[in-house]
């Protein structure tokens, strides 16, 4: 990044889980990377006037330059005079340093709140003066009219290019790594299609469940939480087309391009299944909402066309494991190789084979090969701290496009208008257990 144009990153919500547990830690760690510009502010906003910088800054390990560089401004989001009085304090800063700076406005809020500050952005000028940006997380919409509709509204105040989408598993090292390892390994690229290639699977699992969250995950169920956003950008992360330049830019096209060839799979059933106790957990006897789903995807590509991708995502399963898995054709049924890209935890890459075993035999045995990040000496980043870098230096590759999120929801809305009818084919399921295994 190394810019030297100074820089306010204001981050809304300052007092919520996600700042606390990861934005600021990620600052933490680009100040110690040394890729902040000299001129850098927090600008931390909250509703509340009773939070003290120290408060915030109580859990991080060296909290020096976090305290030289966070200030807090209390005021009322859905207010529209505190946005003269939020002008104000930038124009003030900027004052201080003897000229304008790149506005960085991270919405770190629940999404209705998004919604209210994205209007008073656009309505106090804020959203249009030069050099800023809006980061926003998920979820985007709840469904394909919702997230039209919040598209339709961010472009109201902001340009396409103005907008950070983020989904934070396109920054996770491995998920980068997807398209290196395809682009430089002649071996995988030259295997990687339809002619090779049985199945894939890629998948999010927990032993954890909803840890307290009964509000958010009633309204939110595994669908919308992981699959809409996650799994499916790591969906198109594995089919899209390589980018023909070495610098790899144009992916948020090529990715868009892979999610509009996925429709649902006419062949395999849709499976959706709930822990026992999490009804408990949410105080709701009647709840259906989903706590697993596992579907199969089709993709119209011709290089990938009769390839079943399936997704996967449970809480409180046997174990915790994100990863992608390559299934490959098996030649006169003699056993196929796999290819698994772990995302976490333990990142890394294996890959099975067949061997001839040793000694006086013929018979032959599978072997694993394995790479494990956290066995070299690799540095990994969090994803955050890539969000944020890749936003301030304006690189849109790891942020989420319009175009994909509606295309997204789109791939997901037979399942939700069926699942609306009925809630019939919901599966109870131990927790601990594979809802797969019946
Ligand atoms: P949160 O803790 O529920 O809320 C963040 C802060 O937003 C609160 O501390 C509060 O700050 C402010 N806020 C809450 N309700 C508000 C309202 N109605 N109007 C205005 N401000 C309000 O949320 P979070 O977990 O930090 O997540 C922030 C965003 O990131 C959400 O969109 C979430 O979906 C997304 N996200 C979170 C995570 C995560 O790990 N937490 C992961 C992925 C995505 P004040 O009281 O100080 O004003």
């Amino acid at each position: 990044m190394a810019t030297e144009t100074p820089l306010i990153l204001i981050i809304v919500g300052i007092t919520g889980d996600l700042a606390k547990r990861k934005l600021l830690p990620a600052i933490a760690a680009i100040h110690k990377a040394g890729l902040f510009p000299a001129k850098f502010r927090v600008l931390g906003v909250t509703r509340q006037s009773d939070v003290s910088t120290d408060d915030l800054l109580s859990e991080l390990t060296d909290s020096t330059y976090m305290k030289e560089h966070l200030s807090l401004l209390t005021m009322d989001v859905l207010n529209t005079s505190d946005y003269i009085r939020l002008t104000s304090e930038l124009a003030e800063i900027e004052r201080g340093w003897g000229g304008a700076a790149q506005r960085l406005f991270y919405l770190s809020v629940p999404p209705l709140a998004s919604e209210a500050i994205i209007e008073h952005l656009g309505t106090s000028g804020l959203a249009a003066a030069p050099d800023t940006k809006l980061l926003i997380e998920k979820p985007f919409g709840f469904d394909q009219a919702s997230a039209a509709e919040l598209v339709t509204h961010i472009d109201k105040h902001f340009t396409s290019s103005q907008v950070y989408r983020i989904d934070h598993y396109l920054a996770k090292e491995m998920a980068q790594n997807l398209i290196v390892f395809r682009e430089r390994n002649p071996l995988f690229r030259g295997t990687w299609n339809k002619d090779c290639i049985e199945r894939i699977e890629i998948s999010a699992i927990e032993e954890i469940g909803i840890e307290g969250r009964s509000h958010f995950y009633e309204q939110t169920g595994a669908l919308r939480d992981l699959v809409q956003s996650h799994l499916l950008q790591l969906a198109a992360l594995i089919l899209m087309p390589l980018p023909q330049k070495a610098e790899l830019r144009e992916i948020p096209g090529r990715r868009l391009r892979a999610l509009q060839s996925l429709r649902l799979s006419d062949v395999e059933p849709v499976r959706r299944g709930q822990y026992i106790g999490y009804r408990d957990e949410v105080r709701n006897p009647s709840s259906s909402v989903e706590t697993f789903v596992a579907f199969t995807l089709i993709s119209d590509d011709p290089f990938f066309i009769g390839v079943p991708v399936t997704l996967m995502t449970g809480k409180r399963m046997g174990k915790k494991a994100t990863e992608v898995r390559v299934v490959y054709k098996t030649f006169e049924e003699k056993g196929s190789n796999t290819l698994v890209l772990r995302l976490q935890p333990n990142e890394g890459v294996s890959l099975s084979l067949y061997f001839k075993r040793p000694g006086y035999t013929s018979a032959v045995e599978e072997r694993t090969f394995d790479f494990s990040y956290a066995s070299s000496t690799s540095v990994l980043a969090e994803a955050y701290e890539k969000v944020l870098v890749d936003a301030i230096s304006g690189d849109h590759d790891l942020f989420v496009s319009s175009d994909e999120v509606l295309e997204s929801w789109r791939i997901i809305a037979p399942i939700q208008e069926a699942w609306a009818m009925s809630s019939g084919d919901l599966t109870l399921y131990e927790p601990g257990s594979d809802p797969t295994v019946s």
